[in-house]
């Protein structure tokens, strides 16, 4: 069992790699909702241990979400703008952060994910520093992120439990822990990745188990189903680490 010293460095890198361009090129099912589901819970181990120091801080003025930072809310499924309500129409809002400061590591979470650890928030907010929401994170190539979560799966902080979905028609129970992906890359781009032929290739993106890939495939491959496809995962994609993640990570059996 890793200690809650030992996996910090681990979700330090997840939690910086969530909002870097290497996440935002991966398709990976229900990645960023474990990585903060472990942080949460680092937090909520941290504090019963003492060993991290909160602080409630205000960024001022950073656009708004609801309507993009002209004040006009748009409707998505018809032709119609109305007053803004999430930023009064001013077209910025002042956002809340808990700031945690543990192990040498600083991190960040948003007022309402930090109820369960961050107590006496409601203290006068301190400023800044030098912190801005939604800066850049730090890359990571696939094989680090597996062996990160290896890591962090390897200790005492209990795993995301299932949920339900968000909204009223939304009957589904999601089971994150279960059903997590990660994408693991692209196939070699000279060749089909079926047949081997050289001519009229595309790319085509897949999933095969958890694991999300992007295949290379000729025309009649292509017109011949993606099972075929899915079926020659080339082995080069799978590095000891992701063996060992898909060897602890099996696909849910589904009741029929
Ligand atoms: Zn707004
Ligand atoms: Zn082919």
């Amino acid at each position: 069992m890793n200690t809650l010293a030992e996996i910090l460095p681990s979700i330090d890198a997840l939690n910086s790699f969530v909002r870097s361009k290497s996440y935002r090129s991966m398709y990976a099912s229900m990645l960023k909702r474990v990585i903060y589901h472990y942080k949460r819970e680092a937090l909520i181990a941290a504090t019963n241990e003492g060993i991290v120091e909160h602080r409630h801080i205000v960024c001022p003025l950073v656009k708004c979400h609801g309507c993009g930072g002209d004040g006009r809310w748009k409707s998505w499924y018809e032709d119609r703008t109305e007053r803004c309500r999430r930023c009064a129409a001013t077209g910025f809002v002042n956002l809340d952060f808990i700031e945690s400061r543990l192990g040498g590591f600083v991190w960040h979470s948003p007022v309402r994910d930090a109820w369960d650890f961050a107590r006496g928030w409601r203290q006068w907010p301190t400023n800044l520093g030098d912190w801005a929401p939604h800066q850049q994170g730090r890359d990571l190539t696939t094989d680090q992120v597996a062996e990160h979560l290896l890591t962090v799966e390897a200790s005492s902080l209990p795993r995301p439990k299932p949920f339900h979905g968000d909204y009223d028609w939304d009957y589904s129970t999601y089971y994150p822990h279960e059903d997590y992906g990660i994408d693991i890359g692209e196939a070699r781009p000279d060749a089909c990745t079926v047949c081997g032929s050289v001519d009229g290739l595309g790319r085509l993106g897949l999933s095969t188990g958890r694991l999300h890939w992007n295949a290379v495939v000729c025309r009649p491959c292509s017109n011949g189903g993606s099972d075929r496809v899915r079926a020659a995962l080339p082995a080069y994609l799978i590095t000891p680490t992701i063996q060992r993640w898909i060897d602890t990570h099996p696909v849910r059996e589904r009741n029929a």
